[in-house]
């Protein structure tokens, strides 16, 4: 049997002050969340909203789920209820649309904005361009449910480090533009959510407050 506790620890171990794991449990069954809940560990990752809302009917409601996968705009009402964070924001249209669910829902959804660094054509999220558009464009200003708490990327699936750290380095650099431009003064846009099983060491030295981690804690998903 996989053991989920020991390599848990194993990574809690490895990271540095200031830097959370959001252990993501997508494809593995309650059980092995809850394994992981046992050692203390709190913060949990999905990415399909119908796992997500099965699991939370059945687990303890002091987890903090955040959503890291795609998610299409007419799935937000069912996570807004519970959700606390949705890593993975693409679009104005998406940002509107968790400004209204979280509205009905009589709550504030924390976001984190995703750019698109990587290479592969495949992966979603904004160009540094298009975020820094959504920004400017000013409208987030007025939304009072949704906090943009930071940025969220993927690096490119390559082996070479180098070519991962630099994408690392381009979006930390671009938290900081982005930070002193739109948010001098909110205490909340501290978030930079990078670094996945296979590149965490890198994520660490550059910038990440966040890292998702699923493979090395849970061991492999069946799909
Ligand atoms: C699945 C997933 C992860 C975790 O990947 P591992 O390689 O299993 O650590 C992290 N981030 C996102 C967005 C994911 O979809």
């Amino acid at each position: 049997m996989y053991d989920i506790k020991g390599h848990l620890h194993e990574v809690l171990d490895k990271l540095p002050v200031g830097v959370r794991l959001v252990a993501v449990s997508k494809f593995h069954p309650e059980e092995e969340v809850l394994m992981a809940y046992e050692e203390g560990q709190r913060v949990f990752g999905e990415s399909h909203e119908q796992e997500l809302a099965r699991k939370v009917q059945t687990l303890p409601n002091d987890i903090e789920w955040h959503f890291i996968g795609h998610l299409q705009t007419n799935k937000v009402k069912y996570i807004a209820p519970f959700i606390s964070m949705i890593e993975a924001v693409d679009s104005l249209k998406l940002l509107r649309e968790i400004e209204k669910q979280a509205a009905k829902a009589n709550r504030t959804v924390r976001v984190l904005l995703e750019l698109h660094i990587a290479e592969e054509a495949t992966k979603y999220g904004l160009t540094l361009d298009a975020c820094r558009q959504l920004l400017a464009d000013g409208e987030w200003r007025q939304m009072t449910h949704v906090q943009i708490c930071g940025l969220m990327m993927m690096a490119s699936n390559v082996d070479d480090e180098q070519q991962i750290a630099h994408e690392f380095e381009t979006a930390a650099n671009f938290f900081d533009e982005v930070k002193q431009q739109f948010f001098p003064n909110d205490p909340h846009f501290c978030e930079r959510s990078w670094g996945m099983s296979d590149d965490y060491h890198i994520a660490v030295r550059h910038g990440s407050t966040m890292v998702r981690i699923g493979t090395t804690i849970f061991g492999p998903r069946v799909y």
